[in-house]
């Protein structure tokens, strides 16, 4: 079995990256392309034992990782960064090859971004501080130690993007890191490992071990040498992860799905509120972060929708390498599947397809818009994760803020209104770990990510990434020449 593939014209080793060298496992799994269902390559297929010898060596680099200065951390996650920057074109093509996400997308916004993780966070670790407080003339002095080897596991949504958001204040943290990309979308977790070690990262604190979820989950999770477990992905999965990590009581971050709305009330930029409805269908609606349920006052739900589909129509759906492309493949033909049986439940309950509601040639689903759908039923309650939108109406403020909260999940909330009293009333009654009010997206890695009740444990980004990734210690120091014992 070759070890090394070329994707669209790029080397990447199809083996783990463990302990600083390349480890094939027995067997394979084939890793295909959502552009056209041709097999990328076969790809070392982890088994628990591949688990146990990126932890072993995990553990090892620990000490000598986390007793490096804060400066010479920064200084290496810089030097990542920079590979990041000059293998850019080569991340993006690869990225697009193995996700089916555009390609101008990946160029000009995800692996810049990738690159911007590592150097935030680099340069946050440099002014992480807390200052130190007194308590009766004793001195607090709040430090984050280095909390040990961490797993991180990843969805194939945004592969490298999703990764480096863990991988980078894990590492800056002082922890080393084993990384389980998803095994639809491996390939660009590989090329990191390359970027890592030229970038001078000592070998065994990034390793990656390729496989199934299922065949290799409870090794990375039940593992007792494992300190910190940092999850996105899926509720089901997350079920398992919090059930398999219990036995060592190891902490969890989870980041998980969503059903997010979109609230458009009377007083809003109709335009503006269209743009961001149709915004939903990026990435072939493979986003956490959807607003996939539109809720439209009544009183102007007529010509929203009618702008929606002028506006949705022009979409252009098609091979994501196309500078002109819209919206690329899903997945994976079990993906579309998934999709298509929300759809035709849904139609079969009731719904309308005001647009779409079907599949297209090849791993492509048409961006779908469906009404006349119960607050109650499966497609306004569970996460797609398609090109599938719902539109619901609302009479007034008050029913807008009860069917939005209304679902088991707390991602994220956007609300469309021209009244700034309207917006800080609706904000601060909706249940997400994100607003945005008339934009979508805006995420600045200083402030907090993450969801509320289903979808999510914790936070992520700034200081809240080294809160989870330390053991936060307080020392209290007594003042000289004087013992307090009371
Ligand atoms: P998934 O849960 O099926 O898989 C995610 C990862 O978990 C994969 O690497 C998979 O191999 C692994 N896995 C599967 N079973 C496992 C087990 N038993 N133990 C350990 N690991 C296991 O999710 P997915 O289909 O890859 O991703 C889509 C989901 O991710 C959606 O629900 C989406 O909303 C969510 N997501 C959330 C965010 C966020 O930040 N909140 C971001 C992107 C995606």
């Amino acid at each position: 079995m070759p070890t090394k593939i070329s994707v669209g014209g790029v080397s990447v080793d199809t083996r783990h990256w463990i302990g600083g060298e390349r480890v094939a496992s027995a067997e394979t799994f084939a890793d295909s392309s959502p552009i056209d269902g041709s097999v990328l390559g076969e790809i070392s297929r982890g088994t628990p034992k591949e688990v146990a010898a990126a932890v072993a060596a995990a553990k090892a680099a620990f000490p000598a990782w986390a007793g490096t200065s804060r400066a010479e951390r920064a200084r290496t996650l810089h030097a990542i960064a920079d590979g990041v920057e000059k293998r850019l074109e080569e991340l993006a093509t690869v990225e697009t090859h193995d996700n089916g996400a555009l390609l101008r997308s990946h160029r000009r916004g995800v692996m810049p971004r990738v690159a911007h993780n590592f150097r935030f966070f680099a340069d946050w670790l440099l002014k992480l501080d807390h200052e130190d407080f007194e308590t009766r003339g004793h001195t607090n002095h709040v430090s984050w130690d280095p909390a040990g080897p961490s797993v991180l596991i990843t969805p194939w949504n945004a592969p490298l993007m999703l990764a480096t958001w863990k991988v980078a204040p894990a590492l800056a943290a002082g922890n080393t890191v084993i990384l389980k990309p998803a095994e639809w979308s491996p390939l660009t977790a590989s090329l990191l490992a390359d970027i890592a070690a030229e970038a001078g990262l000592p070998a065994g604190v990034l390793n990656v071990v390729q496989g199934y979820g299922v065949e290799i989950g409870d090794a990375l999770t039940s593992h007792p040498d494992v300190r910190r477990i940092s999850f996105t992905g899926s509720v089901p999965t997350a079920r398992r992860i919090a059930a398999s990590a219990a036995a060592n009581l190891t902490p969890l971050s989870l980041e998980l799905g969503g059903k997010s709305p979109l609230l458009v009330f009377a007083d809003a930029d109709l335009d503006l509120a269209v743009d961001l409805a149709v915004e939903q269908y990026d990435n072939a609606g493979q986003v956490c972060l959807a607003a996939t349920r539109v809720l439209v006052e009544e009183t102007v739900a007529q010509e929203f929708t009618r702008r929606f589909v002028e506006k949705a129509s022009r979409l252009q759906q098609g091979d994501p390498r196309d500078e002109a492309t819209d919206i690329g493949p899903n997945i994976h033909p079990r993906q579309l599947e998934k999709i298509d049986g929300f759809v035709r439940r849904a139609v079969e309950a009731g719904a309308r397809a005001v647009i779409g509601g079907h599949r297209e040639e090849g791993q492509y689903y048409a961006p779908t818009l469906l009404t006349d759908v119960a607050q109650d039923s499966e497609i306004v309650q569970e996460e797609v994760f398609g090109p599938v939108l719902t539109l619901q109406t609302f009479a007034d403020e008050e029913e807008a803020v009860r069917l939005a909260n209304d679902t088991r999940f707390g991602l994220a909330a956007t609300v469309a209104t021209g009244d700034p009293e309207r917006a800080e009333r609706v904000t601060a009654r909706l249940v997400a770990g994100t607003v945005w009010v008339n934009c979508f997206f805006v995420r600045d890695l200083q402030a907090p990510f993450g969801g509320s009740r289903h979808s999510g444990v914790g936070r992520e980004g700034g200081t809240w990434s080294f809160d989870f990734y330390c053991d936060v210690k307080n020392t209290v120091t007594a003042p000289k020449g004087w013992a307090d014992h009371g």
